[in-house]
């Protein structure tokens, strides 16, 4: 028998990053060396009091559902941190819902806003995962397509010329993956205007925020003047707190956004992992400094990567401002994204991500992930110079 399968996964691919993930595991497995830039999962182990946290929670028993929203206690450590860092104030009890991972977070959102032929704006190069979560709510992301020559930012003009009657909501990543830019101030300010002008919903996925460069400061759209109340905030702990495999993260936002967001929780995963929970507590109410560490040898990698990338023949990368990721300009190399990530494995052993698996604007361009460890990501360097120059001239 063929299956008969559901029409809406026709429109959705299988998850590119994801996809590296996987490769990896089964090339390490059979024992073959490689060098892994692909995806953006931290190296360091997830601060130890953390772990402890959830051990004693599970020792102690604590294995079963919690309430759908989250452990109270978590709830309420979610707004302090959103009041004291992001400048964001919801209510504990009714505007924020505590996810199994930004993933969920953000699938969740989308189910809420979106209804089948409904459109969302996502400025591109952008995360994979955002237009087949659209695709699943049966509704469609509208790429705006960003241009390195502009430094990736985000234009009122730009986002104007994506409007339709079916667009529902506009969708942000800060800072953003891959490209590393970090929104400012003018920028949010003009996506805020730009979503009250057009009554659209904004849907900002803040995953990276404890990772920016040079002493910027992130930015929260949802804490500029009359976004509040059109604004869901994503955020989670995989990122800042190396926090992958636990799959924690959170939604937040007005009630009358997240109340009608717990139907899709709900009915999907009743709530995230009780010991889970205890040690996202944890995190948000203990000790800051590994966070901080994290961030500062994220920076020191960057320094290295991106030096490392401008000295390669036909190679250029601008610096991230924020997040883990140099998005590399390889156009000059002759080869597509795609072929040159292939080229690359096949010569160095090196994973990276090809940019079209961010978009058709990410054409020309590879990810690197340099949340890989500095010998790692030496001896990637050391490959690539070596093998470049055979490239260009073979
Ligand atoms: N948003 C962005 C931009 C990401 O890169 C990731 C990475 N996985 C996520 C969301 C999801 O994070 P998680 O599901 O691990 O919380
Ligand atoms: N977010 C990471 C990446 O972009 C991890 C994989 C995923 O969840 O997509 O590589």
């Amino acid at each position: 028998m063929s299956p008969r399968i559901a029409q809406r996964l026709s429109q959705v691919e299988r998850s590119a990053t994801v996809a590296m993930l996987d490769t990896v595991h089964r090339l390490r497995a059979t024992g073959v060396e490689v060098l892994d830039l692909g995806g953006g999962e931290p190296d360091f182990e997830t601060p130890p009091h953390i772990g402890a946290a959830a051990t004693r929670a599970l020792q102690e028993g604590d294995t079963h559902y919690t309430p759908s929203r989250g452990l109270p206690e978590l709830l309420r450590a979610i707004a302090a941190k959103l009041s004291a860092e992001n400048r964001i104030t919801v209510d504990p009890a009714a505007g924020v819902i505590v996810t199994p991972s930004a993933k969920h977070a953000l699938f969740v959102a989308l189910m809420t806003v979106l209804d089948p032929g409904d459109e969302v704006i996502v400025p591109t190069p952008a995360w994979v995962s955002y237009a087949a979560m659209a695709g699943l709510a049966g509704a469609r992301a509208v790429s705006a397509e960003l241009r390195a020559e502009d430094g990736f930012r985000i234009t009122r003009r730009l986002l104007e010329s994506c409007v339709t009657a079916r667009t529902r909501a506009v969708l942000v990543t800060t800072p953003n993956n891959p490209t590393g830019r970090v929104l400012d101030l003018a920028e949010a300010a003009d996506i805020v205007a730009f979503a009250v002008d057009h009554d659209l919903v904004v849907i900002t996925d803040e995953i990276y925020e404890k990772i920016v460069y040079d002493g910027r400061e992130h930015l929260s759209i949802a804490s500029l003047p009359g976004a509040a109340d059109r604004t869901l905030t994503v955020n989670g702990f995989s990122k800042g707190y190396a926090m992958t495999g636990w799959r924690l993260g959170y939604l937040a936002g007005p009630e009358a956004l997240v109340t009608p967001a717990l139907k899709v929780h709900e009915h999907t995963v009743s709530c995230a992992s009780s010991f889970v929970q205890r040690g996202g507590i944890a995190a948000l109410t203990g000790p800051q400094d590994g966070v901080h560490a994290m961030a500062k040898e994220y920076e020191a990698r960057r320094d290295l990567v991106v030096g490392a990338l401008n000295a390669l023949p036909g190679v250029s990368c601008a610096l991230p401002e924020g997040a883990f990721y140099a998005f590399a300009d390889i156009r000059a190399t002759g080869l597509t994204s795609a072929e040159f990530a292939q080229w690359l494995l096949a010569q160095t052993g090196v994973v990276v991500a090809p940019g079209t698996a961010f978009g058709a604007g990410g054409e020309g361009c590879v990810r690197l992930s340099f949340a890989a460890s500095r010998s790692v990501l030496e001896r990637a360097a050391e490959r690539m110079a070596s093998a470049l120059p055979g490239l260009r001239t073979g």
